[in-house]
């Protein structure tokens, strides 16, 4: 029942029939494109404008029933875009976006021009705004059985983006499109339930990525034990849900070129185990697995476009549950890293199975670097909200790279300290160390411990859990999940480690 949006591009003209969308800079002016298209219908515009109060200001819109000039068209969107010459890569995707919230309800066919005062976009710029339609027209209704009043059909809409270059466009498109798709992924994993995505269909759903040429392996809890993943195997032990580690890899570089590696979070469900939670917003923790969803998501989009580059994806699966079997704090595990940990208070168990998993990857694999995603802590979002991701990390050019990536896309990070100080709060007096440091500095000692497991190799951690799930809607995202990090990834990847 969710709604679909067909996209499609076009030479700039006035379309015959649907909504019609328009840009503006705060001078009220339109491109010369639009200006051909609108015709006489552009001096009805500029009175409705100054009727209205209309500057075309960033964010504001001026609709109007269709003006005569203009037949068979359902409606006219005119919307501002503030100062043309400031909008950066990431607006593209938001014009996109905002415009595909103005449509109304009920359309069934939109044009979108792509055009400005200061010239027509370029083919880039015009994809940009179709991958904005496709974010913000996502929803999650595969659970509703009724749509609301006078919806009672899904909606399919039509969306065509007008530009003066077609081919290059629909070009650019198909690259986005990959991404977006994985985008979609991602939030579709996020939002499920718990009782459906448990590990091993969280590993089965993974393994689909296999038709698009990604070899993937999955790990069972046997083959676990061999590998002595301990640290990994006590967060789950207290579930009926055997855990699984999935292991993605993607070979689109050059033969023999170390791989670059994405490493995720996945507690299916969070409970807490016997330190377990409170029952207020318990639900939300179906989305601590945010950070393999987004693993999952990226690998899908570095597949579907064929990206020049050798990436692997490995996601720890595990439900975190009390019961008989549950580990308790007290307990002693010995990592596969041969660390011990001293388990304090079994609700920080996504350092427990990122420990396994990251020592994994880098010795199996010999990354160029690593990435780990991961819902990790909620001193995040004491600390930066629900804007930024927080970053930590051992390497400056890396840091560099994903701050860069993150104000191109929109999907943003602030990188925050790691230090022999905070390292010292996670010593514990019976084990190698304690899988919490206490209160302050929360997210920093959690980033500690994650240090403890990745030896020299380049890395950096994202904090995502005030920016995966239940973020609050933004232009690109009225569901729940978001789908963070697939794009920031992507485009770290796009922009630097591809042949
Ligand atoms: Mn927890
Ligand atoms: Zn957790």
């Amino acid at each position: 029942m969710a709604d679909t949006v067909k996209l499609g591009f076009a030479p700039i003209a006035a379309p015959r029939k649907g909504v019609l969308v328009v840009f503006t800079d705060e001078d009220f002016r339109f491109g010369a494109q639009t200006r051909k298209a609108l015709g006489r219908a552009q001096a009805l515009i500029s009175l409705a404008g100054k009727a209205d109060g209309f500057s075309g200001k960033s964010g504001s819109a001026l609709e109007l029933v269709a003006p005569e000039a203009l037949r068979g068209l359902s409606r006219l969107i005119v919307m501002g875009v503030g100062k043309a010459a400031d909008l950066k890569a990431a607006d593209f995707v938001k014009l996109g976006a905002l415009a595909m919230g103005r449509l109304p309800p009920r359309a069934e066919a939109a044009t979108i021009l792509a055009d400005l005062p200061a010239g027509a976009m370029k083919p880039e710029q015009a994809a940009d705004l179709a991958a904005g339609c496709e974010l913000r027209a996502y929803s999650f209704d595969l659970y509703k059985t009724k749509r609301k009043e006078g919806e009672d059909k899904s909606r399919n809409v039509q969306v065509t983006v007008g530009t003066t270059e077609p081919a290059a466009a629909r070009k650019a498109w198909a690259s986005r499109e990959s991404v977006v798709d994985g985008v979609k992924l991602a939030r579709n994993l996020v939002n499920e339930p718990p009782n459906v995505l448990f590990p091993a269909e969280f590993a089965r759903r993974a393994t689909a990525l296999k038709r698009l040429g990604v070899k993937v392996e999955v790990l069972d809890e046997r083959a676990m034990k061999r590998l002595g993943m301990r640290a990994l195997l006590g967060v789950g032990q207290g579930s009926d849900h055997e855990s699984r580690v999935v292991v993605m890899r993607w070979d689109g570089g050059r033969r023999g070129t170390a791989p670059l590696a994405f490493i995720g979070k996945g507690v299916t469900f969070d409970t807490g185990g016997i330190s377990i939670k409170p029952a207020q917003n318990m639900e939300d923790m179906k989305g601590d697995m945010a950070g393999a969803a987004c693993v999952v998501g990226l690998m899908h989009a570095l597949a579907a476009r064929r990206a020049k580059v050798n990436a692997v994806g490995l996601i720890g699966l595990v439900e975190n549950m009390p019961s008989g079997k549950a580990q308790r704090p007290g307990d002693i595990v010995a990592s596969m890293s041969g660390q011990t940990i001293e388990i304090i208070n079994t609700d920080a168990e996504g350092r427990l199975v990122l420990a396994d998993v990251l020592h994994y990857a880098n010795t199996r694999f010999k990354p160029q670097f690593m990435i780990d995603l991961a819902t990790l802590t909620g001193a995040i979002i004491v600390a930066l909200g629900h804007e930024y991701a927080g970053l930590f990390s051992n390497d400056d050019k890396l840091t560099e790279r994903l701050v860069k990536a993150g104000e191109v896309t929109g999907e943003r990070v602030w990188r925050l300290p790691l230090g022999p100080e905070y390292d010292k709060l996670i010593d514990s007096k019976f084990a190698d160390m304690k899988n919490t440091g206490g209160r302050h500095g929360g997210s920093i000692t959690a980033a500690q411990f994650l240090q403890r497991f990745v030896g020299k190799t380049p890395w950096a951690h994202l904090d995502i859990a005030g920016t995966g799930m239940g973020a609050p809607q933004t232009d690109l995202n009225k569901s729940w999940g978001s789908g963070f990090g697939v794009r920031l990834l992507d485009r770290l990847v796009a922009d630097h480690y591809e042949r």
